[in-house]
């Protein structure tokens, strides 16, 4: 901080600040307007996108071609709509093509993302820098100030990346609020409790981790009698259910604040400071909720992710289907005007295959379940022959009764799915961060 000529103190700025707080503005001023002006402000940077695309990349002029582009009349919005989704197996196949360098780029100006995703085949995408940089950190900030966080008080976060101690939140938020110590410790080979302990010895005033560990930790607490203050739980990996928003509050006295991102796209979605949903960034991001024909799904009827990343220029994202499926809210009435995403349901893999084909989103049951206590963990996978099995961890075997129960839950979704549960003595969750607790085996 220094102090200014009036006396005062204003965070120290240099041009790339000052950079990144214009595209911040840009983006908060999105909040206010009608969904008709977001869509007219969007329209002028899908031009931009699409016209690039079209000089940079034979691939994409010949799809843009077929979709209309130029259109005649209509707006970009309809050519958008005329465009097949891009797939995982383009970006594998396709890299060379999709991507769009200007002549005037070099290398040193572009990093590539990777992410292996569920399918273990990795996918590239490729990034202007300094674009990426000053957009991911500008929503960054926004997070920040829509959840009223303070980056002068500890961190903790739990990661798998090496322990270490940082004087402050990093280059982002330092210039403006100052230090606070941010820890991180790496805990994938970390016990719950062992986790639990981190969090006493720290005293934190926000912790960043899995929704998943984050309640499982709440847990542990809630079982010793405990009530450990935080100031908010930060998730951004997995999706949120309410039984572990509810054991935060519990446990913490502490919401979890949700994001949505993806590594190919970064931030996509912010969770609303006065609810559970998220808002989508729709400055830097158009989200389309699809059905399996391609037609857009209304509020409350789950559908397909297709992402276009609105300055995606090294690698145009247009309609990337990320695998995600989500619904739609209602306008929400906290004075952002930004679209809602009411329910994120998770990956496609996320879905049961019902006996007679249809996809249906697995129900929460981490309620139900609950109500027996003794059960620590469980897992649902449905086997490629369509078989479901429940695998449950408990600290005393299941009476029959119980095992019954937990049937009952699944049967409610479809009473022909045959399901077994499945006392286990550890719960097998795959490598990866992200916890599912339902899973398909794809066939
Ligand atoms: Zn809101």
């Amino acid at each position: 901080m220094t102090k200014s000529k009036t006396g005062r103190m204003e965070p120290k700025q240099d041009s790339s600040q000052a950079a990144l707080l214009e595209v911040k503005s840009w983006l908060r001023k999105m909040e206010t307007l009608s969904v008709p002006k977001q869509r007219t402000m969007q329209e002028s940077q899908l031009k931009l996108l699409f016209n690039h695309a079209c000089n940079c990349s034979a691939w994409w002029r010949n799809r843009l071609t077929l979709a209309g582009y130029p259109q005649q009349a209509g707006s970009l919005f309809t050519v958008l709509a005329q465009l097949p989704p891009l797939m995982r197996s383009d970006l594998q196949e396709h890299v060379d093509e999709v991507r769009a360098w200007h002549p005037d780029w070099t290398a040193k100006e572009i990093f590539t993302s990777t992410t292996s995703g569920s399918t273990g085949l990795p996918v590239r995408v490729e990034k202007f820098s300094a674009a990426f940089n000053l957009l991911y950190g500008a929503v960054s900030l926004i997070d920040h100030e829509w959840h009223g966080r303070d980056a002068r008080l500890p961190l903790l976060i739990f990661s798998a990346d090496a322990d270490s101690v940082r004087p402050d939140w990093g280059s982002l938020f330092a210039p403006f609020q100052g230090g606070g110590c941010v820890t991180n410790r790496f805990t994938s080979n970390c016990s719950t409790e062992e986790e639990a302990a981190l969090v006493l010895e720290h005293q934190p005033a926000y912790l960043k981790a899995t929704a998943f560990r984050a309640a499982a930790i709440g847990e542990v607490f809630l079982r010793q009698g405990k009530i450990v203050p935080l100031r908010q739980i930060i998730s951004q990996y997995e999706r949120v259910t309410p039984r572990q928003r509810e054991v935060c509050r519990k446990a913490f006295g502490a919401e979890i604040i949700d994001r949505y991102s993806c590594e190919e796209c970064g931030w996509l979605a912010l969770q609303c400071p006065a609810h559970e949903h998220l808002h989508v960034m729709a400055g830097t991001t158009i989200i389309e909720i699809v059905d399996e024909a391609l037609n857009p799904c209304p509020p409350g009827v789950a559908g397909r992710v297709l992402v276009t990343s609105l300055q995606s220029y090294a690698m145009p994202i247009i309609r990337y289907d990320i695998g995600d499926i989500a619904e739609w809210g209602e306008e929400c009435d906290c004075g952002i005007r930004l679209p809602v995403i009411k329910r994120l349901w998770g990956r496609r893999r996320n879905l049961v295959r019902l006996p007679d084909g249809e996809m249906r989103p697995m129900v929460f049951h981490g309620d139900d379940v609950a109500k027996i206590p003794e059960i620590r963990e469980f897992r649902l996978v449905q086997q490629k022959n369509s078989d479901i099995d429940f695998f449950v961890r408990a600290t005393r075997p299941l009476s029959v009764e119980e095992v019954e129960a937990l049937r009952t839950l699944v049967l409610k979704i479809d009473s022909q799915l045959v399901v077994t549960v499945r006392e286990v003595a550890a719960i097998d969750w795959g490598a990866g961060l992200k916890r599912e607790e339902f899973v398909r085996l794809e066939s």
